[in-house]
């Protein structure tokens, strides 16, 4: 995991992987939007420079966009390899035990009250949703959290800095410290397998089947580039990896579910579990084969703050790594789309 830009954090776990750094001065969407959460009290604002450039707000900044962006646009929040790494965090740290549990921003406290003395047990993700298990009979007593765009899950290895904290699990020198979440709640078993009934596959879990979501998509004419971001097809699937396995499957967003081939499905899901673990691992989302790697090619690296090696995604305007097209920029469903229009049909 890269080292945050934040002086106070020793180590920590971002649920994104870039910042806005060098393009906040012309977002005055993003500050406008920043200010309306602080007033809803979901997102910390300790000061403008941070709050703007905060890591799992996304900026569309700079670019050669072909259209202009909504006025209220922002991506991306954090994809599930995020989630994920953030779980196996977690549990690196915390597995087996007895936590100090408390929200000191207060809005979590009753709950945080319940849980004093009872040994955490495990953290799981699926799709953008983290479940934090703890080791109680029944009833069951799981902390239900989704990030949502601007909630952050950080680590630190001393007293964490003040800010609105809605839940804090400390153990020895470690602090596990959630701020700005769209949600944060306390739930039973039965409710966290309702949850998780309304996710489709996830390409992380082992156990999720593509093929359940299969005829969905085959019976579909919404184009496949909105259905790979429908949590309830492909959970934990954003947009960054959204535009990369299309392109890598040669495949045009706006063609239609109906008209997509069962071996492409199979494909482009094979292609999403192997590169959302290589996330889960590294930490930032890279998806260019070997041929086009900086060094393969003779090109200097991908100088964006927003993650790793890709092939479309925020390159609007730039030459195609395979056929040297413009990479193509539009707004389906009021996010970013990025694509070749020569390679992918
Ligand atoms: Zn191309």
């Amino acid at each position: 995991m890269q080292t945050g830009n934040n002086n106070h954090a020793s180590r920590w776990v971002s649920p994104e992987h870039g910042c806005c750094r060098g393009s906040r001065s012309s977002d005055t969407r993003l500050t406008h939007l920043v200010r309306q959460q602080h007033r809803t009290g979901v997102a910390r604002r300790d000061n403008p420079t941070t709050s703007i450039c905060t890591r799992n707000i996304q900026v569309v900044c700079g670019g050669n966009y072909s259209q202009p962006l909504p006025a209220d646009y922002i991506e991306p929040m954090p994809e599930g390899h995020v989630l994920h790494r953030l779980a196996g965090e977690l549990n690196r740290r915390f597995a087996g035990k007895v936590l100090e549990i408390s929200s000191p921003q207060g809005r979590f406290q009753a709950e945080a009250n319940l849980l004093q003395g009872v040994p955490f047990d495990h953290a799981e993700a699926y799709g953008k949703q983290l479940f934090l298990h703890f080791a109680t009979p029944q009833p069951e007593r799981i902390i239900f959290i989704h990030l949502g765009l601007i909630g952050k899950f950080r680590f630190y290895e001393h007293t964490p800095p003040a800010g609105i904290i809605r839940l804090q699990l400390v153990s020895d020198d470690t602090y596990a410290v959630l701020t700005g979440p769209q949600w944060c709640r306390l739930i039973d078993e039965p409710t966290r397998e309702q949850a998780i009934r309304k996710l489709g596959a996830d390409p992380l879990r082992a156990s999720s089947d593509p093929g359940a979501i299969w005829p969905r998509i085959k019976r579909s004419s919404r184009p496949f580039g909105e259905l790979l971001m429908d949590q309830s097809l492909f959970a934990g699937v954003g947009n960054i990896y959204r535009a990369e396995v299309l392109f890598r499957a040669g495949i045009a967003p706006k063609r239609k579910g109906k008209r997509i081939l069962r071996r492409e499905f199979d494909a482009v899901y094979a292609d999403l579990v192997e590169l959302m673990a290589l996330g889960v691992r590294d930490g930032r989302i890279d998806t260019v084969r070997p041929a086009h790697l900086p060094e393969a090619m003779g090109r200097p690296p991908r100088d964006d703050a927003h993650g790793g090696e890709v092939y479309v995604y925020r390159r609007a305007g730039e030459p195609c790594y395979v056929c040297g097209t413009p990479i193509r920029h539009e707004i389906m469903g009021n996010r970013n789309l990025f694509y070749c229009p020569t390679c992918q049909h």
